[in-house]
C-alpha cells in the first residue's frame, strides 16, 4: 500500500511548499468563518464556493507533474509575499516617523520621498528622477 503510493507520487510535484501551505491555511480559516455564516445565503455559497476551489487548487498542484510551473508559481508568490512585506514595512515607518517627517509622492516617478517637519516652504528634490518641487512642511 505504503509502495503504491510512493509510486503514484513519483515525478510529481507534492504538496510541502509556501503557496500550498498558504493554501491550507487559508481554506482552513474560510472553513471556520463558514460556521458563523448562516447557511443558504449569497455569502455561504461564496464562501463555500472559494473553498472548493482553494481544495481543488491545492490537490491539482500537489498531484501536477509540470514540476517547473508549480515551482514557478511558487516562485511568484514567494516575490508577492517579499514585496507585501515591504510595503507594509514601508507604510508602518511612515507610521512611525509621522512626528518628526513628512512624506511625499514624486509627481516624477511616484517614489516616496522623506523630508523633516517644520522647515515652512522647501524644495523638494527627488534623488531618484531628479524631480523638483515645492512643498510645505
Ligand atoms: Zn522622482
Amino acid at each position: 500500500m505504503r509502495e503504491r503510493f510512493v509510486r503514484f507520487m513519483a515525478g510529481r510535484y507534492g504538496g510541502n511548499d509556501l503557496l500550498n501551505k498558504t493554501l491550507l491555511v487559508v481554506t482552513f480559516i474560510l472553513l471556520i468563518a463558514q460556521i458563523f455564516v448562516p447557511n443558504n445565503t449569497i455569502a455561504s455559497l461564496v464562501l463555500s464556493t472559494i473553498c472548493w476551489a482553494l481544495i481543488i487548487f491545492y490537490t491539482f498542484r500537489m498531484l501536477s507533474k509540470n514540476t517547473y510551473k508549480r515551482s514557478m508559481e511558487n516562485y511568484k508568490f514567494h516575490n508577492f509575499v517579499q514585496k507585501t512585506k515591504r510595503m507594509a514595512k514601508g507604510y508602518q515607518d511612515m507610521f512611525n516617523q509621522r512626528k518628526t517627517h513628512k512624506f511625499f509622492r514624486c509627481p516624477g516617478c511616484k517614489n516616496i520621498l522623506r523630508v523633516p517637519k517644520g522647515k515652512g516652504k522647501i524644495k523638494v528634490h527627488c534623488r531618484q528622477c531628479g524631480h523638483s518641487f515645492d512643498a510645505r512642511t
